[in-house]
């Protein structure tokens, strides 16, 4: 036998569904997407490897970007309604205004993989949890299906149109797409495990900031802002941090992020940071894992000695995997460019307005940058279409961007509202006999529309 590789022989695998649309991935776009195209009465199945829905939303991070630059409104639509429901299970605060963030929603994780769920059983979405998507089935350029893997072994699922919501791409990535990876060094953004600190005295903690604001520092967010809003996002503290690493503790980063949790003691910490991770090899994965449960100690160290109301705090649970930023960013028709961004480039195939910063966390390490352009910019439909492979479509982190510009959409309000589109694409593409690439997208923009979406006119 060769050492290197093995030949795996050739077998029959069972086909165990047919369908009008296959989700794969059931996160913030993945279960928009779902929704979207069940809702105009396709058959639908959402495949996802984990065994809960909602992906980033369950690992302990706020919705960003439901507001633009200007204060308008930017994200309506089925993310809205998503949100709204949320917050009527009391899995959600309001929707905020955010001097950094443009606007912020905290959620709960638990309610989130919840109204998942609901969303899906509501509209008869067929959903296989614990169950990977691990080969696609392609003859010539036109893919017919996915193969997947779960306890029962291998089965294929048939379908229409594919809409890969999978954050890395794994769907085109496997038809043979295109993609590219990290900045021009081929390096990408770092990975981070959120954990969840309770115990800690809020009140205590605004009180410092807004009272001594020479002494903690909160960046671009007026102190002011701490005493007037219960919930928030905190971006500073950098001198405790330095002297911190003075004392010894041996720190991942140079500033403080953490997020209020709906739970009156409760923050989210945003501070693990392990650089060189690729999300797409498992070894990598592992590695960051690992090394990101390591930091938590020294961070939790900082929080009780350096950060006023973190005294008595705890570690009470930590996100269920490891935040991956950034992986594989799929060649579409159209690559979503930097200076679209800045240039608050409308496009006449809009199908998601954002309006959030390009927010890189250097990959090198070199801290984070943010530039704001103003206002708004489009996500173009070819942004959601493969360059080859017919009847795929992309939502999420993954589509068709730079580095720089997947650094703006990547973020979970747009990520929902591409979800959306491309769940309505799916359906138009379906229900005309014809490839996502041929859709009329004037067609899919009044769609989108009549639905509720707000696209900009
Ligand atoms: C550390 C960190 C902090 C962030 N902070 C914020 C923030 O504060 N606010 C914000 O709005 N955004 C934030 N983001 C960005 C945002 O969370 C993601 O970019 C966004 O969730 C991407 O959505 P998605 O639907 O494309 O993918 P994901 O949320 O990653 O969901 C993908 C889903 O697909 C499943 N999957 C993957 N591959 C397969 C497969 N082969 N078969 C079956 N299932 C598969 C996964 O299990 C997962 O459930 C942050 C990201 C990170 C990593």
């Amino acid at each position: 036998m060769n050492s290197e590789f093995i030949i795996e022989p050739e077998r029959k695998t069972r086909v165990l569904d047919h369908v009008d649309v296959l989700v794969v991935g059931g996160g913030p776009s993945g279960i928009m997407a779902a929704q979207a195209a069940a809702e105009s009465g396709m058959s639908v199945i959402l495949i996802e490897g984990k065994s809960f829905l909602g992906g980033n939303l369950t690992i302990g991070l706020p919705i960003l970007n439901f507001h633009g630059q200007k204060g308008n409104q930017i994200i309506k639509g089925l993310p809205a309604k998503f949100v709204d429901r949320l917050a009527n299970m009391g899995g959600a605060s309001a929707i905020q205004r955010c001097p950094l963030h443009m606007s912020i929603t905290f959620i709960e994780p638990e309610e989130a993989k919840l109204a998942a769920i609901n969303v899906m059983r509501e509209n008869n979405v067929s959903v296989l949890l614990n169950t990977f998507c691990v080969d696609t089935i392609v003859e010539g350029t036109d893919l017919k299906g996915v193969i997947i893997e779960n306890k029962g072994g291998r089965s294929a699922v048939l379908a229409k149109v594919v809409i890969d919501c999978s954050g890395d791409g794994d769907i085109a990535f496997r038809a043979g797409a295109r993609f590219e990876k990290g900045n021009s060094k081929g390096l990408m953004q770092p990975a981070t495990l959120e954990f969840c600190l309770k115990n800690v005295d809020i009140d205590k903690l605004r009180y410092s900031v807004y009272t001594y604001p020479e002494t903690y520092d909160t960046t671009v967010i007026p102190a002011e802002y701490y005493r007037e809003n219960r919930y928030f996002i905190l971006v500073g503290l950098q001198e405790q941090m330095r002297q911190a690493k003075r004392d010894g503790l041996e720190l991942p980063v140079d500033t403080t992020v953490i997020v209020t949790g709906l739970g009156e003691d409760e923050i989210w910490v945003n501070m693990t940071r392990v650089l060189g991770t690729d999300g797409t090899d498992a070894a990598s994965v592992t590695n960051a894992e690992f090394e990101a449960r390591k930091q938590i100690d020294h961070l939790l160290k900082y929080f009780r000695g350096y950060v006023p109301g973190f005294e008595n705090c705890y570690v009470s649970r930590t996100a269920p995997f490891i935040g991956i930023r950034e992986t594989r960013r799929i060649v579409g028709k159209y690559t979503l460019q930097r200076e679209d961004i800045l240039s608050r480039r409308q496009f006449e195939d809009g199908v998601a307005v954002v309006s959030y910063p390009l927010d890189i966390h250097q990959p090198d390490g070199n801290g984070f940058s943010l530039e704001w352009s103003g206002d708004c910019y489009d996500i173009p439909y070819g942004s959601l279409v493969p360059e080859k492979i017919n009847n795929l479509l992309m939502a999420g982190r993954c589509i068709s961007a730079s580095h720089e510009a997947m650094a703006s959409s990547r973020v979970m309000g747009p990520c929902m509202a591409m979800g959306e589109a491309a769940g309505r694409a799916a359906y138009l593409a379906v229900k005309h006999g014809i490839t996502p690439a041929e859709v009329d997208t004037r067609e899919l923009r009044g769609e989108l529309l009549d639905r509720g979406a707000f696209l900009r006119t």
